[in-house]
């Protein structure tokens, strides 16, 4: 089966005992978005599902998959799965939205993520330091950054026993060999908590938004064994290419091209060995600390591997 056969089917499957909706129609759906509009899968796949929602006249949350799988904090790495965790609250924090009646932090032996509980939901409070089972919780993905949803369907149980709370800190050194799309001086969406990335001016929540100037780079760093995803904020990319924000948005204006600030800094660091440490957030390494390493002076084989990716 396609991708889009797949998603068609995982969406037509949770709308099936509510709409008269076919597989093909799904699909059909999915694929106007994806072929025509150029819409990622994973936003398209939200579209579809948003749009039999409102169909059905249902909440989100009344829409369970049913059969949530027991998982670690560590194996979260796909959106809108519904799992089952046991984690212990590490902190709570101020929901900045009436919507939201808690959100915080959760850990479990292989790492931290943050969670949200509705307002609507209706649940019981969850108490910092205490450890629960959460049956039925939702994943969500934002910027490579896994979260948890808790929703009217889930079921909280506090747990007697303590939880110990594994670092999820990673420390790796290697050869910066790729740089992603999405790299350099780019716009973010100025709406209060959104701060998506804008592609094309829009943003996939708010639309045509005048978005504000940032500097991020999303980069590969191979260890030797393994490829890491690693980004870097402002503060981060401006230490490590000694480009500032203001720098970097006059490059781009004097060039009436903001990509040539993403070649400039490629050219920087493309091939460089670094030691890098921070948390892991899904598949990414946030770099919060990180250092220039004497690599071996072999750049030209780590390059050539790097084009075979
Ligand atoms: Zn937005």
């Amino acid at each position: 089966m396609s991708d889009l056969d797949t998603h068609a089917t995982d969406i037509h499957e949770q709308f099936s005992d509510h709409l008269e909706v076919s597989v093909a129609d799904v699909r059909q759906r999915l694929r106007t978005l994806v072929d025509e509009y150029k819409v990622p899968i994973d936003e398209a796949r939200r579209s579809v599902t948003n749009h039999y929602l409102e169909e059905a006249g249902l909440d989100r949350d009344a829409i369970s998959r049913g059969g949530s799988e027991a998982v670690q904090i560590e194996d979260v790495d796909e959106p809108e799965q519904w799992i089952d965790l046991t984690a212990k609250v590490i902190e709570l924090w101020d929901p900045r939205s009436d919507a939201v009646a808690q959100v915080g932090l959760l850990g479990d032996p292989t790492g931290t993520i943050k969670f949200t509980k509705w307002a609507k939901s209706d649940l019981p409070a969850l108490e910092e330091g205490q450890v629960y089972n959460l049956q039925n919780v939702v994943t969500d993905e934002y910027q490579g950054r896994y979260s948890v949803k808790l929703n009217s369907t889930t079921v909280i149980e506090a747990r007697e026993e303590d939880l110990e709370v594994g670092d999820d800190t990673t420390d790796l050194g290697g050869a910066l060999i790729d740089m992603q799309r999405g790299s350099g001086l780019i716009k973010r969406c100025p709406e209060e908590d959104c701060t998506r990335v804008l592609q094309n001016g829009r943003c996939s929540e708010h639309g045509e938004v005048d978005g504000e100037f940032d500097l991020r780079i999303k980069a590969v760093v191979d260890d030797g064994i393994d490829a890491h995803e690693v980004i870097f904020n402002k503060e981060a990319t401006e230490e490590l290419t000694g480009l500032t924000l203001a720098e970097a948005k006059e490059m781009a204006m004097d060039a009436l091209d903001t990509t040539i600030v993403a070649d400039e800094i490629a050219a920087k660091i493309l091939g460089t060995y670094y030691r890098i440490e921070g948390p892991t957030f899904g598949r990414y390494v946030l770099a919060d600390e990180f250092e220039e390493l004497t690599g071996p002076a072999d750049t030209e084989r780590v390059l050539i591997k790097a084009r075979s990716m």
